[in-house]
Formats: structure tokens, sequence, C-alpha cells
């Protein structure tokens, strides 16, 4: 064995220790870490001869790249929509890396990791309220969920036309529609070879709305009846988090044949809500639901998931199947992950989501998605009185999307945020909704308390009068 190996063997408890002496500091000082740096680094380009072990390595760390690392899992850092991690999805991840299985099979033919995945699956369908015809699975964030719901979606507009996309190739156009979808579920689109302009737009409901209009949806439907197409709907629109009417969509899925799609990415967890349940009804008609653990959940990078009913699991085999041969039988026995998702090989992403569930239950999950919703509204009701500030769109779930006060206004935002954010206190993002610039605050972590809002209130007060 080479030498630094054997040596980091040998000191394996102290290095431990020392990675834990660190991660606990990191974790305590979360609160008043910067939410940004203006720290740089040169990146080394030769790798040298000699390994320097662990903690040599730890030392450079900590010189070169640990003032980098800002406080995003702390509880300002509230742009684009930033999960954090609680002490339940740390311990979960850390253990994730100690065994190093690879989920794949179930029944004893290796690594059997994956009970571990169906059983966080079986239980996440449970907080969501969803019904157990849904079949489900760990992948890196919601972008490859979307990816690969959208991946079945295309094998099922395929089978509508007779055609088996994943050994043909697509051999004529797919339409998906859908009013405002995520930038991730364009990308996805460009990947699949589906195309990422073959997005029909639906107009949006009127008012200052960013769903679907039903009516407009249906005409659509009504004049193209012939054609299988995939709707994109959103659970959840990054901007002012709007919901499409699910009820709804169920009620024209009786009568028109398309596959439903929810990114439901951080929108989802309305239904944990004991007051935004409603966000979601209906949502159990889908095809295909997509949700993300590294936002609200509050497990680290990366997780997330797909839910794909059983009833397509035969297309899904025959979108993801990992070998030449036909798929025979049905594909739940001799079940293995790889069969049903992008990856082959992967990490048990389910066990930090896992420890979280088993350590909060229902009731934490509830809490932490109850508070942040307190902590937006209480947000948008301090910019709703501020005489600087104004509402983009009404604080519907966890996201706030405001602007300054007047059009003459409007090149002030982004030097305003660049001076915010650049003093390290509280971190936000800039957008543009209804043709208006504005600013995101999103709330999803669980380490938030009221007076983070309230601080960051009067901190934005005072650096729009200049005062700082
Ligand atoms: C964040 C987000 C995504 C992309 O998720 P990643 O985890 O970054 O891949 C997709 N859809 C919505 C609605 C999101 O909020």
């Amino acid at each position: 064995m080479i030498n630094q190996l054997q040596k980091d063997l040998e000191q394996l408890g102290e290095l431990f220790h020392q990675t834990q002496a660190q991660s606990l500091a990191y974790l305590s000082g979360l609160e008043n870490r910067p939410t940004s740096t203006q720290h740089t680094v040169e990146h080394k380009k030769i790798l040298q001869e000699n390994g320097i072990g662990t903690l040599g390595a730890l030392q450079q760390f900590n010189k070169r790249f640990e003032p980098l690392m800002v406080g995003s899992s702390g509880p300002r850092y509230w742009g684009f929509v930033t999960g954090g991690t609680t002490p339940a999805g740390i311990a979960g991840d850390w253990l994730t890396t100690i065994y190093d299985q690879n989920p794949q099979g179930l029944n004893g033919q290796g690594d059997v990791s994956a009970n571990v995945e169906i059983e966080t699956i079986h239980l996440l369908l449970d907080l969501f309220h969803l019904p157990s015809d849904f079949f489900g699975g760990f992948v890196t964030g919601a972008t490859m969920s979307n990816f690969t719901c959208l991946a079945v979606a295309r094998q099922w507009v395929g089978t509508q036309n007779e055609k088996d996309i994943a050994k043909e190739g697509i051999t004529s156009s797919i339409k998906v529609i859908s009013t405002t979808p995520h930038s991730s579920s364009i990308k996805s689109l460009s990947l699949l070879g589906i195309g990422s302009s073959n997005v029909i737009k639906i107009e949006t409901a009127k008012g200052n709305r960013e769903s679907i209009d039903m009516d407009a949806l249906e005409n659509y439907f009504k004049s193209n009846s012939k054609e299988s197409v995939i709707l994109l709907s959103s659970a959840g629109t990054v901007n002012t988090v709007d919901f499409d009417d699910f009820n709804a969509i169920a009620k024209l899925k009786e009568k028109y044949s398309f596959w439903w799609h929810i990114d439901a990415a951080f929108g989802g967890f309305a239904a944990c809500s004991s007051h935004r349940q409603h966000l979601v009804a209906g949502w159990e008609g889908a095809d295909s639901i997509t949700i993300d653990c590294h936002k609200w959940l509050n497990v680290p990078y990366e997780s997330a998931l797909f839910f794909v009913k059983q009833k397509h699991s035969v297309l899904q085999v025959e979108t993801f199947q990992n070998s030449n041969a036909p798929y025979l039988g049905n594909p739940m026995e001799n079940f293995n992950y790889l069969n049903f998702l992008p990856e082959n090989s992967r990490r048990l992403k389910a066990l930090p989501a896992w420890f979280t569930l088993m350590a909060y239950g229902k009731d934490g999950i509830r809490e932490i998605v109850d508070n942040n919703i307190a902590h937006a509204e209480r947000f948008g009701k301090g910019i709703e009185a501020s005489l600087q500030f104004e509402l983009l769109a009404p604080v519907r779930l966890n996201t706030v999307c405001f602007t300054l006060q007047g059009e003459e206004n409007q090149e002030k935002i982004k030097p305003f945020l660049s001076k915010l954010n650049a003093m390290g206190k509280v971190f936000m993002t800039p957008t543009i909704y209804k043709e208006r610039k504005g600013i995101r605050a999103a709330f999803v972590n669980w380490r938030t308390t009221s007076e983070d809002i309230d601080f960051v209130l009067e901190l934005m007060c005072k650096v729009i009068k200049g005062h700082l």
C-alpha cells in the first residue's frame, strides 16, 4: 500500500475527528457566515507527484478554498430556491458515503440497498398524500427528474403512434404544451431530441398569474384532438409560485389524450402544509411528478425524485433499460433501478431523505414548510408596507417577488441588489417578471427565523436610502 494511504488508514480516527470538528465549527457559525465572498483563487494545473495525505489536503482546502464557501445553507440565503441541511440529512448523507452502496436490485443479487430507496419512496408518497400507484426513484436534482419523466413521456407519445422511440429514435416531431415551464424542462427537451423550441405556449390565466389559462388549454386540445402531446404543468413557478389548476386538468384528461407531467420541484411541499394543500388538489391524476429534496426537504445536494405512474413501468423500462435484449415479462419482477432511470452506478441517494423522514416525521416537515410560508408572508407584508418597494405578485407560498417602486427606478435594481448582496448578510437573486425587473426571495431553509426577516427588511431600507 502506498505510504500516504497506509498512514491515513492508521490515523483514520484523528482524520475523522478533525473533519468533524471542522464540520461543527462551520455549522455553528453558519448564521454569521457571509452569504457572498470577494475571495478569489488561482487554479492549480499541475498535479504533484507525491500526495500530502488527507490532513495535508484538509490544510490546503482550508487555506485555498474554505474562504470561498459562502453560507448558502444558512438562514439568510434566499437566492434561487436554496435549501439547507438538517442534522438528520447530514447524518444520512455521511453514512451514504461510509457505506458506499450502489442501489440496484432488491433480492440479494449483490447490493440490496435499493430496499432503502423503495421504502423512502413509499414514505414520501405518504408525506405528499399521493396514491401508491406511483413508482419512484432518486436522481441528482429536479432537472434530472424532469428529464427522466419527460423521457418516459416521449416513449408514451411514440407508442400512441406505434413507434418505439427508445429504439428507433425520433422520426416525427413531438409537441409539448406549457405556460410557464422551468428552464430545466426546456433543457431536458433539448437533451431528449424533442427540441427546446417545440414548446407550444398556452396563454397565462387572467390577472397577475403564471398558470395555464384553462379555456385556452381546452381550446388547444379541441382543435388538435388527433395528436398525442405532452403537457408540462407547474406546481410552483419560480418567480411567483403559481400553480396550474390540477382538478381542471384532471377533467381534461378524461376527454383528451396527453401525458401529464407536473414540475413540483419545491411547490409539491404545499401538500405538507396545514393550510396550502389546496394548491396541489388533483395532482394525483398526473402521469409523472418531479420533486426536489435538496430544496424544501433540506437534505444536502444531490437529492431529487421522480414519481411515474406504475401503469407506465413498461414504457419506463423501454426507455431506460440497460441491456440490448428486449425486456421480457413484468419489469417489477427482477426489479433493478438501472432499468428505470438515467444512471447505472449511483450512491444511495435516498438515505439522507430517509433519515430526515424518520427523524422529523410528517409533523416536523409540516413545521418547516409552514414556518417558511410565514416568513414569506412576513417579508411580503414588510415590502407592501415600505415606501421604497412593491410586490410584483401576491405571496402565494414561500417566495416573494418584488421590485423598487417607480418605473424610473428600474435601472437602480441591479446596483441596489449588488450592494446588498456584497454585504454578505443576505443573498437574493434578480429576475424579470412580466417585463419588469425585480428581485426574488425564496424561503426554504429550516434555520430562517422571523428575526432574520425583520433584520433584512431594515437593512434593505438603509441600503436604499444610501445610509450604508
Ligand atoms: C430548482 C427547480 C428545478 C431544477 O432543479 P435542480 O435541482 O436545480 O436540478 C426545476 N423546476 C423547478 C420548478 C425548480 O424550482
